[in-house]
């Protein structure tokens, strides 16, 4: 890194550090206090000013993190929304519809939930059947959704829904936001392994959304769904942030989510790389295995593996664009959690299986380990991100496609 670069990032680090000192209260409603963060551009400091940033690099989000965890303060709202749509927004986005939804994305207000898994479309998203057929200014949808995380809290979703049945496969698609709260829109939750119900399936039955919430051009849905796409696989990588599994309650004091102290009916968090070694470490040492030198050479690890991840998310946060780089962070970000989790049980022994009861850390590591194969499934599974490696960054010969489009 350069001379330059160095006190550039020095000199956003001294500012986010004053403001986050002379703002961060804990007592602050959650909703205040993102609000205040949001208006300020520093919960999203790479965004241009106009859009609730500050026009920085994007390196600047990481610095801001490490002041927040340093002032104790809970982070901006970090879901769907903030991870995917709002860089599309930004980026692909109409001034109409930045302005439509931004406010309410990134005060952490309005959730959004994304509808492009279907029963016979996940893996293969173009091949998704889910209808939308234009009706004067607005366009009516139909078809079933599958998966969609947090689709029964959403107001809400992007959805990719084909617009023309006589295009090829790729060319029928198109790509719009719509409102979860409406009579055509009927989510059904599914109970996953580690006892959430965090997923649902969606019936949409001639739901509506108007013209101006295509996002895009028609029949040019599926180089923005690849993008969104590219937005969730970065943001999947082990350096993000935690993220939180459901709706909040935002009159709730803010630090009282910053110390970890969630209220009733909220999920929990998965932690990032930092305190997934922190909860490792305490695992290892209340198990009394540090001196096991099998027990340490796994940690090691991990540790390189978290420290890895890190760094490779610090080198893709510098290039000028969203690559198929990012798939390389996500494969590594899962193996990591494998990882983690084995040695987590090995160190835990029987106790790993409990979800509450004495050395079992209330049960976060069976969670953690009960949810950590849903990693390498979602936002494209394992075997998905090594062909875009092996093709877009290796450039080996491309995978047989079984519709030969
Ligand atoms: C925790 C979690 C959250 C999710 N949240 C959402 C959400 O909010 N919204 C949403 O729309 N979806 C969501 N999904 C769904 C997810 O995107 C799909 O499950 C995923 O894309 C895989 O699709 P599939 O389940 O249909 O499996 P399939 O595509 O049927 O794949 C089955 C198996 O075949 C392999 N396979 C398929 N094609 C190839 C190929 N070309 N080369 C090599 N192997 C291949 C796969 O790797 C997999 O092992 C979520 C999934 C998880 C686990």
């Amino acid at each position: 890194m350069s001379d330059r670069t160095a006190s550039m990032l020095d000199s956003i680090r001294g500012k986010a550090r004053s403001w986050l000192e002379a703002q961060w209260d804990p007592h602050q409603p959650l909703g205040e206090w993102w609000s205040n963060l949001a208006q300020s551009g520093w919960g999203f400091p790479d965004f241009p000013e106009r859009w609730f940033g500050l026009g920085l690099p994007s390196e600047s989000r990481r610095i801001v993190r490490e002041e927040l965890q340093r002032v104790g303060a809970f982070g901006p709202p970090h879901g769907i929304a903030t991870m995917m749509v709002a860089p599309l927004l930004v980026e692909m986005g109409t001034d109409e519809q930045r302005q439509q939804w931004l406010p309410g994305i990134v005060d952490g207000s309005e959730i959004w939930c994304q509808l492009f898994s279907e029963p016979d479309a996940g893996s293969d998203l173009a091949g998704a059947r889910t209808t939308a057929l234009r009706d004067g200014d607005v366009w009516r949808v139909n078809g079933q959704k599958v998966w969609t995380s947090g689709g029964h809290y959403a107001k809400w979703a992007i959805l990719v829904a084909r617009t023309d049945q006589s295009a090829p496969k790729h060319s029928g698609l198109s790509f719009f936001g719509i409102d979860m709260r409406q009579d055509g829109i009927q989510p059904k939750s599914l109970v996953q392994m580690n006892g959430s119900a965090e997923f649902n399936e969606v019936f949409i039955d001639d739901a509506t959304t108007l013209h101006t919430n295509l996002i895009g051009e028609e029949g040019k849905g599926w180089p923005v769904a690849l993008r969104t796409l590219s937005y969730e696989r970065e943001s999947l990588d082990a350096d993000a942030e935690p993220g939180i599994q459901t709706d909040l309650d935002l009159t709730i004091a803010a630090g009282r989510y910053a110390s970890g102290e969630i209220p009733d009916g909220s999920e929990g968090f998965m932690p990032g790389g930092l305190e997934a070694w922190e909860l490792l470490c305490s695992v290892i040492a209340a198990n009394d295995k540090q001196n096991d030198p099998r027990i340490r050479d796994r940690a090691v690890k991990v540790y390189t593996g978290i420290k890895t991840s890190s760094w490779m998310s610090q080198r893709f946060a510098q290039a000028p664009e969203v690559g198929a780089e990012v798939s390389l962070g996500k494969l590594a970000a899962t193996q990591l959690m494998r990882d983690w989790r084995d040695l987590a049980l090995t160190a835990l022994g029987p106790h790993g299986q409990l979800l509450e009861g004495e050395n079992t850390f209330d049960g976060l590591p069976a969670q953690i380990a009960l949810s950590v194969p849903g990693l390498s499934i979602a936002g494209g599974t394992d075997e998905i991100q090594r062909n875009i490696v092996g093709e877009r960054v290796l450039g080996l010969p491309r995978e047989p496609r079984p519709n030969g489009d």
